[in-house]
């Protein structure tokens, strides 16, 4: 296992990819092993910036994160891209795993992506995305993009394991109202209107009516540019873009938000793993699953109050098994 962890260190894209392949396993005697290895390699994690990127189907993130991606290995930078494909953890299905995207990226030795991991729940794929991201800043990545589409809890799952989450839209503000009403423009930190070149009148509307609605949210109260245009497709924009980003995260830094989001984020995260956890344990349980049908049925037709029904749950799982 140490052989494991000093071929990573070292940079060995094969040890990489077996690492990953390792924390992505569900066999317990894997797991043990995948906790090991994370921990002897804390030490080497947090260095990295760590980019969420989300938007609809089709809005250009692939194209985005490719010109980015060559935009900061030309940098000097090293770029690692995971995905959490959402249709992934319910068909095995994807919506962003398919092998031609970020083609040149791809070929670049520097830069090294990862598909999602499939199958599970979400929380599940998101667990494995975390610890692929600290497996990648142990191998010396130092900007570590994670991608998912802009539909529903994957969303929130980026938002809460990177330091910056950026939302990508288009030049179009029916699109834009929709973002804002479910919350999603929430989350951002970065705004980029993507396809500029299509329409750079609409996606100058669009940029206006973003920062202005923005500049409600308390949590977007700063002097950073944070709404821009880009043209994926022609790189352009990509320059301010990575300059707003090193703005902010400048910003955070002095301001102590930066590390204090982290510490956030790994107390929320060792939470929710507990929280699953002790679901899974709980439906599992024998005494539980023996009761269960019975209980729920009382509940759905209304005659035993949800939380006694609650409790009486609770009461059998903590009696020994
Ligand atoms: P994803 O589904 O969000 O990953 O979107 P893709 O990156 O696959 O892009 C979807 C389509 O939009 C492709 O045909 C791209 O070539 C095109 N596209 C992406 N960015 C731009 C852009 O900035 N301008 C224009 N005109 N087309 C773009």
């Amino acid at each position: 296992m140490s052989d494991l962890a000093q071929r990573l260190q070292a940079g060995e894209r094969r040890a990489l990819a077996k690492a990953i392949t390792l924390v992505e396993s569900t066999r317990a005697d894997h797991r043990e092993q995948a906790d090991a290895l994370l921990t002897a390699l804390m030490p080497a994690t947090g260095q990295s910036l760590r980019l969420g990127i989300s938007g609809v189907p089709g809005v250009g993130k692939s194209t985005f994160i490719e010109a980015l991606g060559i935009y900061l290995l030309a940098q000097g930078h090293r770029v690692a891209v995971l995905t959490i494909d959402p249709s992934s953890s319910v068909s095995g299905g994807a919506i962003l795993g398919d092998k031609t995207r970020m083609e040149k990226l791809s070929m670049d030795t520097r830069a090294f992506i990862r598909p999602s991991p499939s199958g599970g729940t979400l929380g599940g794929v998101a667990e494995k995305t975390r610890e692929a991201l600290l497996l990648c800043e142990a191998a010396g990545f130092d900007v570590v993009i994670v991608e998912t589409v802009g539909v529903g809890q994957s969303e929130t799952a980026v938002a809460g394991m990177t330091d910056l989450y950026l939302l990508l839209q288009l030049p179009n503000a029916g699109d834009d109202l929709q973002a804002i009403k479910k919350g999603v423009m929430e989350l951002a930190d970065l705004v980029v209107i993507n396809k500029a070149d299509l329409d750079a009148a609409a996606a100058t509307r669009a940029q206006a009516q973003i920062t202005s609605a923005l500049r409600l949210l308390p949590t977007h109260a700063q002097t950073v540019q944070r709404v821009l245009q880009v043209s994926a497709l022609k790189s352009d924009g990509i320059a301010p873009f990575w300059a707003a980003v090193t703005a902010l995260r400048a910003d955070r830094e002095a301001s102590g938000a930066w590390a204090a989001k982290r510490r956030d984020q790994s107390l929320a995260w060792m939470w929710e793993r507990i929280q699953a956890g002790l679901k899974q344990a709980f439906v599992a349980h024998p005494g539980v699953q023996a009761q269960l049908d019975a209980t729920t049925a009382a509940v759905r037709e209304g005659r035993t109050p949800a939380s006694t029904a609650a409790r009486q749950l609770l009461a059998t799982f903590r009696s020994a098994p």
